[in-house]
């Protein structure tokens, strides 16, 4: 499942290395940048399948990079930072980042990010052959082109914004949407209470299609930041 090409840019070297040894020993392939020009020259001339991406460069910020590649490509970045600010991450992530991670990390978090990335693209790989507007997931299932949802056998009954909130979270599979994100998508723009309703919302849609509401399968809370549907097995 491994044989997919990763773009590591770290200006770091030591950093840089950590993360090569890993994908070595995990038989990724990869290729190396130590700065975002080189990163955008790589990203455009290799068209890797994820860009693991340091935000603090020499040259070029990393959240100009992300919108670099933003502007031709939607191949996924996974943020490294050791920024732990959650304000560097919302950013990146409002820039088109897919997902973070804060430095320092375990290599047992970079793989983990690396195989929800994997399966992320496995998943837009197969929906995009299929093309079909059914969206399954564990037991979750959301036909688009009908407007419902079921877990199991069993219809959902869905408020319009719990169903919105559900299909947002549905299309965008595997990857971390900011606060901001939801807000604007949910309701056209990002006031102060559109957050705390987002809250509200989630809670409820949670309760009817998590099993356990309290430790969430299917959405995951970033505190601070956002949230993002796993895919589940
Ligand atoms: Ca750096």
């Amino acid at each position: 499942m491994n044989k997919i090409l990763i773009l590591v840019v770290e200006d770091d070297a030591s950093v840089r290395n950590l993360i090569t040894t890993t994908l070595k020993t995990h038989d990724y392939k990869y290729l190396v940048a130590s700065n975002g020009e080189s990163a955008i020259m790589e990203a455009s001339s290799h068209n890797p399948d994820v860009v693991l991406l340091d935000l603090g460069l020499p040259d070029i910020d990393g959240i100009e990079v992300i919108k670099c590649i933003r502007s031709w490509s939607n191949m996924p970045v996974i943020v490294i930072s050791a920024r732990s600010e959650d304000k560097d991450k919302i950013e990146a992530l409002d820039a088109g980042a897919d997902d973070y991670l804060t430095k320092p990390f375990s290599v047992e978090e970079l793989l983990a990010r690396l195989r929800v990335t994997q399966r992320r693209l496995a998943f837009m790989e197969e929906s995009s052959v299929t093309s079909n507007s059914v969206f399954v997931n564990g037991r979750l299932k959301v036909d688009f082109a009908a407007g419902c949802a079921y877990l199991g056998d069993r219809e959902l009954h869905l408020t319009p914004i719990e169903y919105r909130l559900l299909c947002l979270m549905s299309k965008n599979v595997g990857k971390v949407l900011t606060h901001t994100y939801i807000t604007q998508k949910i309701w056209g723009g990002s006031r102060e209470n559109d957050v705390a309703s987002l809250r509200v919302f989630m809670t409820t849609l949670r309760k009817k299609i998590e099993s356990e509401p309290d430790s969430p399968q299917y959405i995951q809370t970033h505190i601070g930041v956002g949230y993002r549907m796993m895919k589940v097995e």
